[in-house]
């Protein structure tokens, strides 16, 4: 079996991940546009995560609102653009159905064509490629500018942040970030309980090293992770609104 029609069977067997609820018009609260010809819906509970990621509950002064707006701001365009690494070579490969989701624990670029093992891992690398490129782009553009307006500053710092952050913590080969699927295209699918095991001990080795830092939500991240690759590895279905790409 390939590993496109291996997600696919999962996705219909668990039927509840977050794509397919989404798109199923239950849920409420949507903001839906198209981008560059992909149909981009966004989740009203990704901004609520960005906004408690960004410290909101903190923020009383005016211009820690403006921060604020400026991080959100940041987090949006930064997790935007990997998207649209992801949907742009999913779309060079021949895909004319792609579309793209963030909800609460990120994003999901969603393509209709089978991937080859090949393209899977060119498609999963495209991501944070692209984010990691509009990083060193907005560091040389205002990188060391200083910025009158506590909402620009804000910006353009937190783009810097997220976009190197982010890219380099999806590459980590765990399940389902983007260094995952990489590293279970290129293992295959007769090697697909290696590629978990990996991903498990690597997302419980994240989680620690996250609890011990202090980092609780992004402890409980990894934790997550961790129990879907364990559910997985004994056969059962996973915890839902946990995919990615
Ligand atoms: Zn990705």
């Amino acid at each position: 079996m390939q590993p496109l029609s291996w997600k696919r069977s999962a996705f219909l067997e668990f039927g509840k991940d977050a794509g397919a609820l989404i798109h199923s018009g239950q849920v409420v609260g949507m903001l839906r546009f198209t981008l560059l010809g992909f149909p981009v819906a966004i989740h009203w509970f990704f901004w609520v995560n960005v906004a408690l990621l960004g410290g909101a509950i903190n923020a009383s002064s005016p211009r820690q609102i403006q921060m604020l707006a400026g991080w959100m701001l940041a987090a949006f365009v930064s997790v935007m653009i990997h998207e649209l690494g992801h949907a742009l070579a999913m779309r060079r490969f021949g895909d004319r159905r792609v579309d793209i989701l963030l909800y609460a624990f990120g994003g999901l670029a969603r393509g209709a064509r089978w991937l080859s093992r090949r393209e899977d891992m060119m498609v999963s690398a495209a991501g944070p490629a692209l984010q990691l490129l509009a990083g060193f782009v907005m560091e040389l553009l205002w990188g060391s500018t200083r910025f009158e307006s506590a909402f620009l500053a804000s910006f353009a710092k937190s783009f810097i942040h997220v976009s190197f952050g982010w890219a380099l913590l999806n590459l980590l080969p765990i399940l389902p970030l983007d260094g995952g699927h990489i590293s279970r295209a290129f293992l295959g699918q007769s090697r697909l309980r290696l590629s978990l095991t990996i991903s498990l001990v690597c997302a419980v080795g994240m989680a620690l090293y996250s609890f011990q830092g202090g980092g609780l939500f992004v402890a409980v991240f990894f934790g997550m992770m961790a129990f879907n690759n364990w559910r997985e590895l004994q056969g059962q279905p996973q915890v839902p609104w946990m995919e990615g790409r």
